[in-house]
């Protein structure tokens, strides 16, 4: 593919966070009536998902102690699930294995997790 001579975003970095970044930005512009995202590139050094994103294990989860945390992965789930198919995000569920000394942190997880999705 031929390297444009201009364009007006350029995002370093082929991962999941550039990429994150190219698809949410193209969406804003097209609901801003700015244009289908054409005028984004994303440049990497090597390829796509060279990095850590290309050895992850794929796994989506939202159980986090912090609340900031645990609402920040309730919207990426979110996205996940807008476009499943796509996306090739398959929902299974998880089962927490925890010490005993855990057990209330745990409880206090699911009842937020609750609070968020319900
Ligand atoms: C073994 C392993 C398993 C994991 N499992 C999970 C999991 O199950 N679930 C989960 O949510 N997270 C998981 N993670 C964490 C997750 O993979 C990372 O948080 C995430 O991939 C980071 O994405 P990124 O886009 O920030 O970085 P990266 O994926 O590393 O992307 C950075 C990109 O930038 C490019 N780059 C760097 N410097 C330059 C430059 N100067 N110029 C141009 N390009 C450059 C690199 O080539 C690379 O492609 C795992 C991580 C590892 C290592």
């Amino acid at each position: 593919m031929a390297f444009p001579e201009k364009v007006d975003y350029v995002i370093v970095g082929a991962g999941i966070h550039g990429l994150s970044t190219a698809w949410h930005l193209a969406a804003k512009l097209k609901a801003k009536g700015k244009g289908d995202g054409s005028k984004i590139v994303v440049i990497d050094k090597d390829s796509i998902a060279a990095g850590a994103s290309g050895i992850a294990c794929g796994v989506v989860r939202n159980n986090y102690f912090q609340p900031a945390m645990r609402e920040l992965m309730a919207m990426c789930v979110e996205v996940w699930e807008s476009d499943a198919k796509n996306f090739h995000y398959h929902d299974v569920g998880y089962m927490q294995i925890s010490p005993e000394c855990m057990e209330n942190d745990v409880a206090e997880i699911y009842a937020q997790q609750k609070k968020y999705w319900i």
